[in-house]
Parts: structure tokens; sequence; C-alpha cells
């Protein structure tokens, strides 16, 4: 069986790349490189990197490209790389994608495709802005497609639910924005060189199983 194992999933915040990742993910057996849940940890670790991450994220702006991309350069050192890996949420700039074209190079590996999430800007804000999820156990709900029983309470653990700084309104606009002017980019840069391929919300379910066979 053909298998391209060694991913990047690009869209816009909302697209659906976290969660498309992790039903993949209980399926086959790939290291998943997300840079926004690498930040969050720092974050939460309160290191001086996580405090000015805070910041920048909460402004819904990027980090600087090569801060990003040595983070994701040594995860890509590490063993189970080797094997396969989607990138979720990296590269986002045309200068992180060279990045990675280097440290693919010095590590050996190589990529074999890039998946393009397309989704509609208004269905896109709504995810964003609606998304919140419960403090205590990470479950996560959306206020416009999929309530809580009760609101703001977790249906499976009774905990808080709450909207994740980067989610407001105004910052999901500002992400969108900022994916609009320094990521979209990135489409062209990758069909030109053959890896794209796209997937619109209509086919998501279709294109589950068709990854599902080539990630194996
Ligand atoms: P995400 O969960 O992937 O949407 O990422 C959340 C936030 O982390 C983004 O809005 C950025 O502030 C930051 N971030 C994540 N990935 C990158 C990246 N590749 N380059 C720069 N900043 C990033």
């Amino acid at each position: 069986m053909l298998s391209k194992n060694k991913v990047i999933f690009l869209g816009a915040p909302g697209a659906g790349k976290g969660t498309f990742s992790a039903m993949l993910l209980e399926q086959v057996k790939l290291a998943h490189i997300s840079t926004g849940d690498i930040l969050r940890a720092e974050v939460a670790s309160g290191s001086e990197l996580g405090k000015q991450a805070a910041i920048i994220m909460q402004r819904g702006e990027l980090l600087p490209d090569e801060i990003v991309a040595a983070m994701v350069k040594s995860r890509l050192a590490q063993d189970d790389c080797r094997e396969g890996f989607i990138l979720d949420g990296f590269p986002r700039t045309t200068p992180q994608a060279e990045l990675l074209k280097q440290a693919l190079q010095e590590l050996d590996n190589e990529l074999d495709g890039v998946i393009f999430f397309k989704v509609e800007d208004e269905l896109l804000l709504k995810r964003l802005s609606g998304r919140i999820s419960c403090k205590a156990c990470g479950e996560i709900y959306n206020r416009y497609f999929q309530k809580p029983a009760v609101d703001m309470i977790c249906d499976k653990c009774g905990g808080e639910l709450f909207q994740r700084p980067d989610d407001s309104i105004e910052t999901a606009r500002e992400r969108l924005k900022v994916f609009y002017e320094q990521t979209e980019p990135l489409i062209d840069y990758y069909r030109q060189q053959g890896l794209l391929l796209t997937i619109t919300e209509v086919e998501k379910n279709k294109a589950f199983a068709a990854l599902l066979e080539l990630l194996q």
C-alpha cells in the first residue's frame, strides 16, 4: 500500500486540523507536533518564553519564526518522528517553511505531503469564538454547534467551562487576518512543489477514510 506519512496540516485556525489529527491518531501511530500545544505548555510552565508567548498569543499574532522553528527542529530530531509525523500548525509563514525544509534535510528526513483544510470564514469565526472547554477534564464544546446541557458546565465531569483567551471574537478576527496575510501564501508554495492536497468541509468524511489509508 502507498504510504505517505510525513505530512503538514495547513489551514486557518478553527479549520479542524487538531480535531482531524486527534481522530487519526486514535488509529495510526504517528508523532503529532502541534506548535500551538507546545506553546500552550510553555505558557503553563510559567517560563520566561512562556510569559512572552502568552502576550503574543493573546493578541492573535505569531511568535518569531526562528523560535518556533527551533522548537519544531528539536522535536523532529526525536526518534518517533522518523516513522511519520503530522505537523499541525507549522509552518505558518514562508520563512518557517524554508527553515523546515532545511531542518528536514539536516535530519535526512523529508515531507510527503501537505493537507490544506479549506473552510469558509463565517464557519471559522463561529468555531473559534464559540469554542469553550472544561477546566477540569479538557472536554471541548461549542456555543453554536455543541452546547453543554447546562450553560458553562461540563456534561462529562461537572467542571467549569471556559473560553481560551485567544478564542475571543476580537482575537479570532485577528488570527484569521494573520492567516490570510502570512500563512495563505504557503498554499501556492506547496502546490508548486506538487505536495498539496485540498480537503473541503463537504469532503471531510471521505477524506478522513482516504487519509487514514495513506497514513497507515
Ligand atoms: P494554534 O493552536 O495552532 O492555533 O496556535 C495558537 C497560537 O500559538 C497562534 O495564534 C500563535 O500565536 C502561536 N503559534 C502556533 N503555531 C505557531 C507558528 N507556527 N508560528 C508562530 N506562532 C505560532
